[in-house]
C-alpha cells in the first residue's frame, strides 16, 4: 500500500499545497513536538500517527433505555511505518463520556515518533495508557491501528497471529431497538438474514417488544436491558418469562450500582446475566465472580484488542461467559473486534450494519455468522476518504 495514497490531508492535518505524505507525517498527530523533525522523514523507521473526525450516519434512529440519536461521532486514526498504514477508530456514543474534542486532545499528546518498532505492542500501548486516566476509546483507536499495522507488516490477519480458528467465529446478533410494535415487526422482518437477534428492553414495553419480535421470527434472542429495570423480584419474574420466549441471556438488567440485587438475581436466574455498563477494563472483571455470569467486552471500553484478550483470559479462568460487542462503529472497529470472535461464546457485532456511510469494507456477516476474511491485520480495506 502506498503511504501517500493512504494519507489524506483532512481534519486540519495538512497544509494546502503540501503532499499528503509530508502533511500526514509532519503535523497531524502532534508527534513532531517531542520526537523532533526526524519523525517526519519517511523511511526513518519511526511510527507516525494521524487522525481525523467523521460522523457515522445511522440508518434508523437508534433508541435504547434513556436516549435516541441519528449520528455517532467517531475519530479515525492511521499509524504509518515505512510505507504501511494501520487503521483505527474511536467511536463516541454520548453515554461513554468521551467526545471528539477529548479524543483529538488526547491523540495530540501521543508521541509515537519515539518508537521505531511497531511490534513492541505492549510497550507502546503501556506508554499510551500511562499518559492519562480514562480516554478508553481514544486509546482503542491507537491499539486497533497498531494491531492493523503489525498484521500488515507480516501480511497475516490477527486471528492467525493469535492462533485462532476463523471457523469457530460465532453467529452475530442484530440489534432491535426500543420502538412501537409496528416498527419492531418491520425491523425484525428486515433482519431476516440473522440467525439471532438482540432485543433492547427496559423502555416500559418489554412484553410488547418481545411479542412483536416473536410474531415475526422464532430465532434465539439476546436481551439487553441497559440497566432499565429497578426491582429485582420483577426482574427475576421477567427473566423466567424471557426464558420461555427463547431468550439466551440477559444483559445488564439492573443498575450497575445495585450489586446486592445483581448477586441475588444471578444466583436465581435461569439465564446467564451479563455485565456491560458495569465495567470497562480488566481490573474490574476480577470482582464479578458471583455478581454476573459473564461479561460483554467492547474495544471502546477495554482500550482495544490488547486488553480485551487479557479480559477474555481472566473471565474464562473464573468460569464466566464471554461475549464481544461494539458501539455504533464503522467496519474498521467492528472488523478489529471480530478478530477475537473465535474466543467468545456470543457476538454482537452489528455496529457497522447500522450505518449508511461506512468508509471501510471488512469482516462480513454470512448466513448470520461472523465471517473473517484473510486480509492482513484487522481485515479491512478503506473504500473512500473520510
Ligand atoms: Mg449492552
Amino acid at each position: 500500500m502506498s503511504l501517500a495514497a493512504s494519507l489524506p490531508a483532512c481534519g486540519g492535518a495538512g497544509r494546502p499545497g503540501e503532499s499528503a505524505e509530508s502533511a500526514g507525517l509532519a503535523e497531524s498527530a502532534g508527534s513532531t513536538e517531542s520526537a523532533g523533525p526526524a519523525a517526519s522523514v519517511s523511511g526513518s523507521g519511526r511510527l507516525s500517527l494521524r487522525y481525523h473526525p467523521f460522523d457515522l450516519q445511522l440508518r434508523h434512529t437508534f433508541t435504547v433505555a434513556g436516549s435516541s440519536r441519528n449520528t455517532t461521532p467517531v475519530v479515525f486514526t492511521e499509524i504509518s511505518h515505512e510505507g504501511l498504514t494501520g487503521y483505527g477508530e474511536a467511536s463516541l456514543p454520548p453515554y461513554l463520556g468521551e467526545t471528539r474534542a477529548s479524543v483529538m486532545g488526547f491523540l495530540k499528546r501521543v508521541d509515537l515518533g519515539q518508537f521505531r518498532d511497531p511490534f513492541l505492542v505492549e510497550e507502546i500501548l503501556e506508554y499510551v495508557d500511562a499518559l492519562e486516566e480514562g480516554h478508553r476509546a481514544a486509546k482503542a483507536s491507537i491499539d486497533i491501528a497498531l494491531h492493523d499495522l503489525i498484521g500488515k507488516m507480516v501480511d497475516q490477519p490477527l486471528y492467525r497471529l493469535w492462533g485462532l480458528n476463523p471457523g469457530k467465529a460465532p453467529l452475530t446478533s442484530f440489534t432491535i431497538g426500543i420502538d412501537t410494535p409496528e416498527v419492531v415487526r418491520q425491523k425484525t422482518r428486515e433482519a431476516a438474514r440473522f440467525r439471532v437477534l438482540k432485543v433492547k428492553l427496559g423502555g416500559g414495553n418489554d412484553r410488547e417488544m418481545i411479542n412483536a419480535v416473536r410474531s415475526v421470527t422464532d430465532v434465539p434472542l439476546y436481551v439487553d436491558v441497559n440497566q432499565g429495570w429497578t426491582d429485582r423480584e420483577q426482574a427475576l419474574e421477567m427473566v423466567h418469562w424471557l426464558k420461555d420466549q427463547g431468550v439466551v441471556f440477559v444483559e445488564q438488567p439492573l443498575p450497575k450500582e445495585a450489586l446486592d440485587d445483581l448477586v441475588w438475581l444471578t444466583e436465581r436466574s435461569p439465564l446467564p446475566i451479563m455485565a456491560d455498563e458495569a465495567f470497562q477494563r480488566l481490573p474490574e472483571v476480577a470482582a464479578f465472580r458471583g455478581v454476573y455470569s459473564g461479561i460483554n467486552i467492547k474495544l471502546m471500553k477495554s482500550t482495544g484488542l490488547r486488553e480485551a484478550r487479557k479480559m477474555i483470559t481472566v473471565a474464562r479462568a473464573m468460569g464466566m461467559h464471554v461475549m464481544i460487542g461494539c458501539m455504533v462503529e464503522s467496519s474498521c472497529a467492528v472488523s478489529a473486534a471480530s478478530q477475537l470472535s473465535p474466543l467468545v461464546d456470543w457476538a454482537d457485532l452489528d455496529g457497522n450494519l447500522l450505518i449508511s456511510n461506512d468508509p471501510f469494507e471488512g469482516v462480513k456477516v454470512v448466513d448470520g455468522k461472523v465471517t473473517l476474511n484473510d486480509w492482513p491485520g484487522i481485515g479491512v480495506k478503506k473504500l473512500k476518504e473520510t
